[in-house]
């Protein structure tokens, strides 16, 4: 019977006047024991539910409070009252859950999400969160649409994972061996992994991309969308220990068809979100010019939320190399004056505020650097002509830095196996992989999308801890 109600969002899209509707939420504020706002989490627009005097028992009105969840019958009225077009006119009010008015942290009133973020079970019935996590789910959706419209394979690689190459972060443990030190020990004291569950060491996966490249080489083309676990001991606003991650591969794919696909998918998403998502965009646009205001006026950004994306979405991506990147650096006037913290020099793993000074200074869009060194990447990546610098491209964006990471893969046999050699990557254990190389290879790219930080960039929030449903970090695993 509970199904029988109507969701605000659709009824306030479409709704027939003096019709009678069912409606279930929870309060958000209530007003001279008359006006009832109720949001059901669908939009954030509130409902609001007149009351007539005289109609409830003061028992019932004051069991009306904010977080109480209620099922209101009524009809469907003009507003009178500005802001918005109809009303429900109650008929029946029932409270289905109490919340104690004293005790509920969510107040009528502005909370700074940093208090949000220790009560992060109750930060989705907020605004700022239910639009979040409403686009967060929409762009969830819009990637699937995206790799599907092109025929692409969604594969599910593993979770945990034995191979342990990628070198793309410190990992965590899978085990079930004792942690009281009677675990099995081999001669020279290390623990002996061959009597744990699988009978090697395993990890979480913090990439599913050497898995990706197996399917590429059967479907053509395929991605992963999934967990991914990286135990980085760093505190920034741009990493999590767990997090989410698209992974592309393409066979017959070289660098530059990889940076297109890439481009264009980072376009769609932005495309998807401003045409479904319009008004939970329009919150969270008057939102940050809200807090840009409280900034001093040399550290606003130069562009609102929406005017942000909707640039992004219109124009070319900036495409330069590596090298070229170094010497835009070297000739800053940021460098001249002394302002990075970070050396500066060919051969570096840029930092962050070399990636936003080439961003957010340089060029005013989004950035893809391509040619690395090779010395900086993964072992899998394609050795250019040059000998030195491999045809890896990473994809900048204004205000949170790297956001792809991606590459020509190496495919041929002999280059990658001196590759792993050079880097200490036992190849009998690669095996598997390597047979890509022996058995058909083709060239083939392929990238990895933070959704978190996709989510950052589309919402304008500045915590990836605040685009994540329940955030994972160092000291930090709540729920
Ligand atoms: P960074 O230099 O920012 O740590 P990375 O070089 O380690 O990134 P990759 O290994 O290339 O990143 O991973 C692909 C993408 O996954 C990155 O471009 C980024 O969007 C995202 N990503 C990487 N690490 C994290 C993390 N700890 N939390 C959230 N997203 C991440
Ligand atoms: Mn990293």
């Amino acid at each position: 019977m509970y199904n029988t109600r109507t969701k605000i969002k659709s009824l306030l899209h479409s709704y027939t006047l003096q019709s009678t509707v069912t409606i279930m939420g929870w309060v958000r504020t209530f007003r001279n024991n008359q006006f009832i706002a109720i949001n059901d989490g669908s939009t954030n627009t509130n409902l609001q539910v007149v009351v007539a005097l005289g109609m409830l028992p003061d028992a019932v009105l004051k069991r009306i409070t904010t977080g109480a969840s209620v099922k209101v019958v009524g009809t469907v009225v003009e507003s009178l009252g500005s802001g918005q077009a109809i009303e429900i006119k109650a008929e029946s009010v029932e409270i289905l859950g109490d919340s104690d008015a004293e005790k509920y942290p969510l107040q009528p009133k502005k909370h700074s999400l940093e208090f949000l973020r220790e009560i992060a079970h109750l930060r989705f019935r907020t605004n700022t969160f239910a639009a979040v996590f409403r686009i967060r789910h929409a762009v969830a959706f819009a990637i699937h649409q995206f790799f599907n419209q092109k025929q692409f394979v969604y594969l599910h690689t593993p979770i945990i994972t034995a191979s342990d190459a990628e070198g793309a972060g410190e990992m965590f443990r899978v085990t079930t061996l004792p942690m009281d030190g009677t675990a099995p020990r081999n001669e020279d004291g290390s623990i002996n992994y061959t009597e744990d569950f699988f009978g090697k060491g395993t990890h979480l996966t913090v990439s599913g991309q050497l898995e990706g490249e197996l399917g590429a080489m059967a479907f053509s083309e395929v991605y992963t969308f999934g967990p991914t676990f990286r135990a980085e001991n760093s505190n920034t606003t741009r990493h999590l220990a767990e997090f989410w991650m698209i992974e592309p591969e393409m066979a017959f794919y070289d660098l530059e068809d990889n940076m297109n696909l890439a481009e264009e998918f980072i376009k769609y998403l932005i495309n998807y979100v401003m045409q479904h998502n319009a008004d939970d965009l329009q919150f969270l646009d008057a939102r940050l010019a809200e807090e840009e205001k409280q900034k001093p006026t040399a550290e606003r950004q130069e562009m609102g939320l929406l005017e942000k994306l909707r640039f992004v979405a219109e124009n070319s991506f900036e495409r330069i190399n590596y090298t070229e990147a170094i010497d835009i650096l070297l000739n800053s006037p940021a460098y001249k004056k002394k302002k990075f913290k970070y050396e500066v020099k060919w051969g570096i793993d840029m930092q962050s505020e070399h990636e936003r000074y080439l961003v957010e200074k340089h060029f005013k869009k989004p950035v893809i650097v391509t040619n690395y060194p090779k010395d900086i990447k993964a072992f899998y990546m394609r050795l250019n002509d040059d000998g030195t610098t491999v045809a890896a491209m990473d994809i900048l964006a204004p205000g949170i830095g790297e956001i792809v990471g991606g590459s020509q893969r190496e495919e041929r046999l002999a280059n990658l196996e001196a590759r792993m050699q050079e880097m200490h990557i036992p190849t009998d254990e690669m095996s598997w992989y390597l047979d890509t190389r022996r058995f058909g290879t083709v060239p083939h790219a392929g990238f990895g999308l933070g959704f978190e930080r996709m989510i950052l960039f589309i919402t304008g929030m500045t915590n990836i801890r605040d685009v994540i449903p329940f955030a994972r970090t160092p000291k930090n695993c709540m729920y």
